[in-house]
């Protein structure tokens, strides 16, 4: 074992000699404490190490001892329903051994030793097995069964295979190569650093359907894809993400909470465990893995957070299920960043963030997709990733902001603006964008309706152009505007209203399936095209602004989802109420 000696020490960053040996990335154990940390940099005999516990009391002198293993996490049945800090180590656990104030130094495995899990295989003695391929499943919570996979770096003939039950760490398979065997066990372990390897990346097909309409209909992610969504304070970001937990069609959610404030953090320790999951209405933590940063841990820490994390959300993918992974927030992961590298006395960019700050965040957002599994048989999995970024002052400018939105291709523009005004959710139509339009339009024309991407566009159109309506109207007032201007103020603010307006806390309107939000949609479109149609034969806009069916249309989100021929019914609604008001005008008119 490389044993070295503490020269100096600068917050959580510390400076060792006679490391010569170590490699970079090595987990080191820094004096007599076993503070955690990592080798971020290695020059001659000296080793720059970040510490991922707080140094105080810490001196030149002290050793450090190297593990000769990078940062890596432990994989196997007990990730779900647990929270861990940015190590891996289950905090329910710390908090029993040492109460509320973390100690230092205390080092926990990330899967539970003692606990038993009931596995059943899926292949037999004889059967030939290559990396990523599944050898039998643990059922993990009540919602959730996980595969027990070859690791990537084995393979071979299946020389023994169990059935029963099994603690993590004891031998469930045999694989027999050559004359080299290999047993295998229901855990393994993976560098934090290191994307887990898949056969092939594949482009998106299919949306990631979030029930959320402003989301869904505008600015749609692709399973597998990337969003950013800034916060600032007020705006809803906490709902929004809870919604996406809740109703993303993603069978497993990884949360990474970076937060700043211990209270913050506190308030998604409190609250995510609160969730339910609104399909099975069992907890949502059996589906759901928490990593959080605890207020004790110093910012270095939430640097290995965002890969924990990450590296765990891509486990699942690997068994072929669809995973959603948020992180809140990349700023202050970058703000850690920002902070070693000045320690480092590397050469700063912009605003004192280091000039690999955009590789790191690319790299990190890279590890999204919709990928073909390592396995001999054909496997499909996705991660889906959404990182919360909150600059300063809310200023987009900001390079963490810049930098997360060359990468991402969908932009959630949260607006305290909107919040302000009782907008919900707080995402802008004018400023949100999402890339995957393109890709998208089959989806949704093979699984809604073939005129799915055209009414969305033709709604944006009407919205685009209530911006430059409204701007004449504050110039000179509505009556300025032509009766078809006006018409388009109306239908606009039916779409902000009646469909773009969604309530969390309302029991139907929380979540709108695709098929429903294509006739919200619709409804409103046909009210336009036809009240623009009896508009141009003479009849005047107060006519049309008070017409009784408005009221229906406006309440039509609250139809559920199981009577939805009463959206269409409104169609016909609008129709009729036409048809009479036309009929009135010709008699006035004679
Ligand atoms: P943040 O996390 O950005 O500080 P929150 O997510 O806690 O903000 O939202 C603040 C408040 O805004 C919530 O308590 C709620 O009253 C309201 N709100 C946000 N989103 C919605 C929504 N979709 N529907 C209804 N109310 C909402």
């Amino acid at each position: 074992m490389i044993e070295g000696k503490i020269v100096r020490v600068s917050g959580p960053l510390v400076v060792a000699s006679s490391m010569r040996g170590a490699r970079m990335y090595d987990v080191v154990n820094v004096s007599g404490k076993k503070l955690m940390g990592e080798i971020i940099e290695l020059k001659d005999d000296l080793a720059s190490i970040q510490v991922y516990e707080d140094t105080e009391g810490i001196g030149p002198g002290e050793p450090v001892y190297c593990t000769g293993f990078p940062l890596s996490v432990e994989l196997g049945p007990g990730l779900i329903e647990s929270i861990f800090d940015g190590t891996q180590r289950p905090l329910n656990v710390i908090r029993k051994m040492s109460g509320d104030n973390i100690a230092r130094g205390i080092s926990i495995p990330g899967l539970d030793r003692e606990k038993k899990w009931d596995f059943k295989p899926t292949v037999k003695k004889g059967d030939e097995v290559e990396a990523g391929d599944i050898l039998g499943e643990v059922k993990e919570t009540s919602l959730i069964t996980i595969k027990i996979m070859v690791p990537p770096d084995a393979r071979g003939t299946v020389e023994d295979i169990k059935k029963g039950s099994f603690s993590v760490e004891e031998t469930i398979a045999i694989l027999r190569k050559g004359n080299q065997k290999k047993e295998i066990k229901l855990l393994q372990k993976w560098p934090v650093r290191v994307p887990r390897p898949f056969k092939k990346k594949l482009s998106p097909e299919a949306a990631l359907v979030t029930g959320q309409r402003v989301i869904d209909t505008f600015f749609p992610v692709a399973k597998g894809g990337t969003a950013c969504v800034p916060g600032p304070f007020g705006s809803g970001k906490t709902v929004i993400q809870h919604q996406l937990a809740k109703w993303a069609n993603a069978e497993i959610i990884v949360y990474i909470g970076c937060g700043e404030r211990g209270n913050e953090m506190t308030d998604v320790l409190l609250e995510f465990p609160e969730l339910v999951d609104p399909r099975s209405g069992e907890p949502l933590m059996k589906r759901t893995v928490l990593i959080a940063n605890t207020s004790n841990m110093p910012v270095a820490a939430r640097e290995a957070s965002v890969y924990t994390g990450i590296t765990i959300a891509e486990y699942f993918r690997d068994m072929g299920m669809d995973v959603a992974l948020m992180a809140d927030s990349t700023s202050r992961w970058a703000e850690a960043m920002r902070e070693i590298s000045g320690r480092l006395e590397e050469m700063p960019g912009e605003e004192g963030y280091p000039a690999y700050l955009g590789a790191r965040i690319a790299s990190f957002y890279e590890r999204a997709g919709r990928v073909v599994c390592l396995s001999s048989k054909k496997r499909e999995g996705a991660l889906s990733v959404i990182g919360a970024v909150s600059p300063p002052g809310g200023d987009l400018s900001d390079p963490v902001v810049q930098a997360t939105l060359r990468v991402v291709k969908v932009f959630w523009s949260l607006e305290d603006k909107l919040a302000a005004m009782r907008h919900f959710p707080a995402i802008s139509w004018l400023n949100s964008y999402s890339l995957y339009a393109d890709f998208l339009e089959n989806f949704f024309r093979e699984n809604v309706d073939r005129e799915f991407v055209k009414n969305e566009r033709l709604a944006m159109n009407l919205l685009q152009n209530e911006t430059e309506l409204q701007e004449i109207v504050r110039l000179v007032g509505v009556d300025a505007l032509s009766e078809n201007d006006q018409l388009t103020l109306e239908v606009s603010r039916s779409i902000r209203e009646d469909f773009l307006h969604q309530n969390a806390f309302h029991d139907v309107d929380t979540y709108t399936s695709l098929k429903k939000q294509f006739l919200l949609l619709k409804v409103i479109l046909h009210f336009y095209e036809k009240t623009k149609g009896v508009l141009d034969s003479g009849v005047p806009i107060s006519a049309i602004k008070s017409m009784k069916v408005r009221d229906r249309i406006a309440r039509a989100k609250y139809i559920p989802e199981k009577e939805l021929s009463k959206i269409e019914e409104i169609m016909k609604e609008i129709d009729g109420e036409l048809a009479s008001i036309s009929k009135e005008e010709v008699k006035t008119e004679a």
